[in-house]
């Protein structure tokens, strides 16, 4: 069941889904990675110390959906979609970021969703229930001096296996960090995968030999340090009132001016995990 489902959902993003959109000449996503984790594993529970008490965990996400019906085991499983070359490439020019990168945060969160509805569609042939938490009434965003969820992508990411954090908090995984992340939580149990890391920061240059911090020098508002990420300029650089005047002066809709991602590309980790390059 494992495999039907990772050759499903890679069918889906290579071949089946809506991979094609009209502002791009190539696919806007790569090969997904994917992985599993149990439901029940306590990486999960130390998400409420690290985090914070809101965070939810699978268990908990789940019974909040299906109203009175425990989950005694199940999977969590997490997905990373890689963006093209052609949106990395993009993103390289300039000190605003591009238009197909701006475009894609909005038109790939939509192929998430559809491919989120896909996954729990085959499950639900199969037996089986699945959820998204992103897509429920119980998913926050709380905006305040430390903008947070309740259902952190990377954080299940990171627990599923998939990669490690960088120095300005994003994943690093395999196939780098311009990526889209989703999860799914099902009351099918398969074999779990591995953390193949020493820790949550192993797959970050900064972390080795301390003389990696090209990101740092990616961020045209000085959010990076070697301290890490000031959330609130970041955010505000990525979602004010200047990027939707922005946004609009390229000739986009101001609810299309998600995002920044200029410290994604140009790097050594926007498409690969760098420490490939220390062995
Ligand atoms: S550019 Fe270097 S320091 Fe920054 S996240 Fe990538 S590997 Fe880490
Ligand atoms: S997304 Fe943009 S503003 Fe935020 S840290 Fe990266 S380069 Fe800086």
């Amino acid at each position: 069941m494992k495999n039907f489902l990772k050759d499903s959902i890679k069918k889906y993003v290579m071949e089946k889904g809506d991979n094609f959109f009209d502002f791009l000449d190539t696919n806007g996503f790569k090969n997904p990675l994917i992985r599993f984790a149990s439901a029940k594993d306590p990486i999960f529970n130390s998400f409420k110390e690290i985090i914070g008490e809101y965070h939810l965990t699978p268990t908990e996400a789940y019974e909040l959906f299906f109203d009175g019906e425990k989950l005694k085991k199940g999977s969590v499983i997490s997905i990373a979609l890689p963006f093209s070359d052609e949106i990395i490439e993009s993103n390289k020019q300039g000190n605003m970021p591009s238009k197909k990168w701006l475009l894609m945060g909005c038109s790939g969160g939509g192929f998430t969703s559809e491919l989120s509805s896909y996954i729990s569609t085959i499950l639900k042939d199969k037996g089986y229930n699945a959820i998204n938490p992103t897509s429920q009434n119980s998913f926050k965003i709380t905006l305040d001096d430390n903008p947070h969820s309740n259902w952190s992508q990377k954080h299940i990411a990171y627990g599923c296996g998939l990669g490690t954090f960088s120095l300005n908090g994003s994943l690093i995984t395999e196939k780098g960090r311009a990526i889209l992340l989703l999860s799914l939580i099902t009351n099918l149990v398969v074999e779990p995968d591995s953390r193949p890391y020493k820790n949550h920061t192993d797959n970050c240059l900064h972390y080795h030999d301390k003389e990696c911090g090209e990101c740092i020098e990616r961020c045209p508002v000085d959010a990076l340090s070697e301290n890490g990420i000031d959330k609130l300029k970041c955010f505000e650089r990525s979602f004010g009132e200047e990027a939707k005047e922005y946004a609009k002066s390229i000739g986009l809709k101001s609810d299309h001016a998600y995002g920044c991602g200029l410290c994604l590309v140009g790097v050594p980790c926007e498409n690969e995990n760098p420490l490939k390059s220390l062995n």
